[in-house]
């Protein structure tokens, strides 16, 4: 009988630039690996818990996070947190009645792969108990094709010895928030506390020595146990697929997971593996990012475009990406202004049909926002600034601080430039994807709500400005702030495309603009007060001097020179204290520098280069979302060096074990920073109405820089050379298009390379 499981299935890709590999056992390290090496697919994150072990008493157990799967919990404010599932994967080794693995030092051979081009977590290692000699390989995936679905395979190779050898596979970690509901032999199901959102997992296992299925004994729901004498040369393969599903009830989840178990078991493992590759070969095509000269930046690229493509589900509306997506707990799962300024970029022009699913989840969630403006008393849509389950806010009220002392939280109130965030993020997808309908059903909504809730925000004062008083910028060192510059500039940008989609809809879809606007009590004089209130907002712009003032009276606080505290390991805000960070003008993130790289626009003349000059040295990067923004601008000023030092500053937070541990889960963030440095800052790339413009400053490193991008229905491959200075430009998918680079326009017909110097 042939193999179903030949041994090359389980080896990982042989090119180091795509995987990541690590051998050994090291306990402090153990679950920071467990975070980068995590598979997901937008529905199912599984961090990269080691294949095999007893370990329960050392290393924290598996987690597989479901998308959506909200529960308030007992700690911090009773906000709703992800709630981990059962851990599936559960395997235990025996050999004559003894655990083969005590605990994970005992096999220090061991050697873990993500094969990042196939979408597998494998694993291989060598053990040994009295004469027995074993060689053991793992493999685990959660299906891109068919999200509910997870694959787990280990083989077993007899080198040496004879004896009695146990495998027991079981569900582990059920009593997690969730209270259980039903159990059948193969599938059981669970029941949020609060929320009540079912959940279900159903499974089939199978063993098979020597390519001879043996027979398992039962021993409950979800649990299985075989035994069987070794003898030298014996390959056994265990394989499980389960089915998993969330529902609103618990009847629903069920159906769905048993109907996706018979279906996955019908096709079988092998088949499933191959259709999950086939989807990940398809996603590396469309946004896969080739560097040469920098094996570095090459990893960091890889693994950024491997968590992006992990992180989302373009099939689920409801749900959206958390600031460390489902590869661990930190931040309980929540949303914040990432996915709309570091994430959707990527999938706008890489994946049009998940930044879809995630503007989604903004327009089902306007009935909280808002709830929340009239909560505080604003008109309008005000989003979460930390977003669980339907977009209900979910920041935590306060924490409580190591020394025991209750210190308040105040940006879930404070923090909203979010709400013009959200808009940004709309208007981005509509522009580059064209995508009409999308506007007139959904986005013109999101933003006239959110619009109305900045017209309404700030307030028109005796000076004849218009101020938006007691915020937190990016930069939450300093809180309730007034006229923080990013807040009202977006604001202000906010207010203007709202205005601009009203006169689209008015003049392209009279219908919708009269059902719409009829139904948002939305009239000529509400209009007119935003134009009025366009004119009127303060930005904190001093034509003079060319710089924004980050807040009022930002520019005269202590001034700190941070050179000064260059080896420090811990960030600005604890070295100077809490109240002395407030009194200075130390930054934690980019926040003008983040106005720049996202808003270009807002920057007349060589007034960013100014800004980047005054805002640079004054920011600590307290937060992995900083460096990145900083690459962004600095590749676009043409200060490349710089540029390319930010870029590794950024791919360190979640590559290198000397930063900080990233045990809570990879910085999603950081990795969309990356894709952007990469793709607007050195390879220069934006759009206009005909179509792609490029104006690289690769790196001097980098002598070639490969992606695609999509734009209205086309993709385009871009290659860029250094130093031969030359791009060529491929139109694959799509109607003809125009091409800028440089001086020259281009025009772009299917299939036809054209190349230009730069
Ligand atoms: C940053 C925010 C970010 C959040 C979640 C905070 O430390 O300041 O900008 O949204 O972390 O990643
Ligand atoms: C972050 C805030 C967040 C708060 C509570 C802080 O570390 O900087 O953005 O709202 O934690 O989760």
């Amino acid at each position: 009988m042939s193999d179903p499981w030949p041994e090359m299935l389980l080896t990982p890709v042989a090119d180091p630039a795509w995987r990541l590999s690590e051998t050994g056992y090291d306990p402090l390290r153990e679950s920071s690996r467990e975070s980068r090496f995590a598979i997901s697919n937008g529905f199912l994150g599984v961090r990269g818990e080691r294949a095999v072990t007893r370990g329960w008493r050392w290393t924290a157990p598996a987690r597989t996070y479901v998308a959506g799967l909200f529960d308030r919990s007992g700690e911090a404010g009773g906000v709703p947190v992800l709630l981990p599932a059962a851990d599936w994967l559960r395997v235990h080794l025996y050999v004559d009645g003894e655990p083969l693995i005590e605990e994970p030092a005992d096999a220090p051979s061991h050697r873990v792969d993500l094969d990042m081009r196939r979408g597998l977590l494998l694993s291989e290692f060598h053990a040994t108990s009295g004469v027995l000699r074993l060689r053991v390989k793992t493999l685990r995936l959660v299906s891109l094709c068919d999200r509910g679905l997870g694959v787990q395979v280990i083989r077993i190779e007899v080198l040496e010895g004879r004896a009695r050898f146990g495998l027991e596979a079981s569900l582990e970690g059920i009593d997690r928030g969730l209270i259980p509901q039903t159990a059948e032999p193969s599938l059981m199901t669970w029941r949020t506390r609060t929320s009540g959102i079912g959940l279900a997992i159903a499974a089939r296992a199978r063993l098979a020595t020597d390519a001879v299925e043996a027979q398992a004994t039962r021993l409950g729901p979800l649990r299985w146990t075989w035994t069987w004498a070794t003898r030298p040369g014996q390959v056994t393969v265990f394989e499980r697929i389960v089915s998993i599903a969330r529902a609103d009830e618990v009847g629903a989840a069920a159906a769905t997971a048993r109907l996706g178990l018979e279906r996955a078991a019908e096709r079988g493992g092998p088949r499933l593996i191959a259709e999950h590759e086939a989807a990940w070969s398809e996603r590396w095509a469309a946004g896969g990012v080739e560097v040469d000269g920098d094996p570095a930046a090459q990893l960091a690229l890889r693994f950024a475009v491997y968590h992006l493509t992990s992180a989302a589900n373009p099939g689920d509306e409801r749900v959206s990406i958390g600031a460390r997506a489902l590869t661990g707990g930190d931040y309980g799962g929540h949303v914040f202004w990432e996915t709309e300024m570091f994430l959707l970029p990527f999938y706008c022009h890489a994946w049009p049909e998940a930044a879809r699913a995630l503007l989604m989840y903004r327009f089902h969630s306007l009935p909280a926002a808002r709830a929340k403006a009239a909560a505080l008393g604003w008109t309008g849509a005000l989003y979460a600034w930390e977003a669980a389950g339907d977009g209900e806010e979910a920041t935590p009220p306060y924490v409580v601080a190591p020394d025991r002392r209750v210190l308040g939280i105040l940006t879930g109130v404070r923090e909203q430039h979010v709400s013009a965030d959200v808009a940004y993020g709309v208007w981005r997808y509509w522009r580059a994807t064209g995508d009409d309908a999308f506007l007139r059903e959904a986005g013109a909504e999101i933003l006239f709500e959110t619009a109305r809730f900045w017209a309404g925000r700030a307030v028109l004062e005796p000076d004849g400005r218009r101020h938006i008083r007691g915020v937190i910028g990016p930069d939450e060192y300093h809180e309730a702030i007034d006229d923080n510059a990013f807040t009202n500039v977006l604001g202000r940008w906010n207010i203007e495309r709202a205005l601009e989609t009203a006169d689209l809809l008015r003049r392209r879809w009279p219908d919708r603009w009269a059902e719409l606007s009829g139904r948002l009590r939305l009239d000529q004089t509400e209009l007119r007060r935003w134009r009025g209130a366009v004119e009127t907002i303060t930005t904190g712009f001093d034509p003079a001097t060319g710089l924004y003032e980050q807040f009022a009276g930002y520019f005269g606080l202590e001034p700190v020179d941070l050179s000064a505290y260059a080896g420090r390991s811990v960030p600005m805000d604890v070295v100077l204290g809490r109240e002395r960070t407030r009194r200075s003008q130390v930054l934690k993130q980019a926040d003008v520098v983040a106005l720049l790289a996202l808003l270009p626009e807002a920057f007349p003349d060589d007034s960013g280069k100014r800004n980047f000059l005054y805002y640079e040295p004054r920011c600590g990067h307290g937060s992995s979302l900083s460096a990145g923004l900083h690459g962004l601008a600095a590749a676009r000023l043409g200060e490349t060096d710089k540029a390319l030092d930010f870029f590794h500053r950024t791919a360190a937070i979640d590559l290198s074990d000397k930063t900080a541990a990233i045990a809570g889960g990879v910085h999603i963030g950081a990795l969309g920073g990356l894709w952007m440095t990469a793709i607007f800052g050195f390879a220069g790339v934006s759009f206009n109405e005909a179509g792609i413009v490029l104006a690289p400053a690769l790196p001097i490193p980098w002598t070639r820089l490969a992606f695609a991008v999509q734009w209205r229905g086309r993709r385009v491959r871009c290659e860029i050379r250094r130093p031969a200075r030359r791009v060529t430009l491929v139109l694959e998918a799509g109607a003809a298009m125009n091409a800028r680079v440089g001086t020259a326009d281009l025009a772009l017909t299917p299939d036809a390379p054209v190349e230009a110097s730069f």
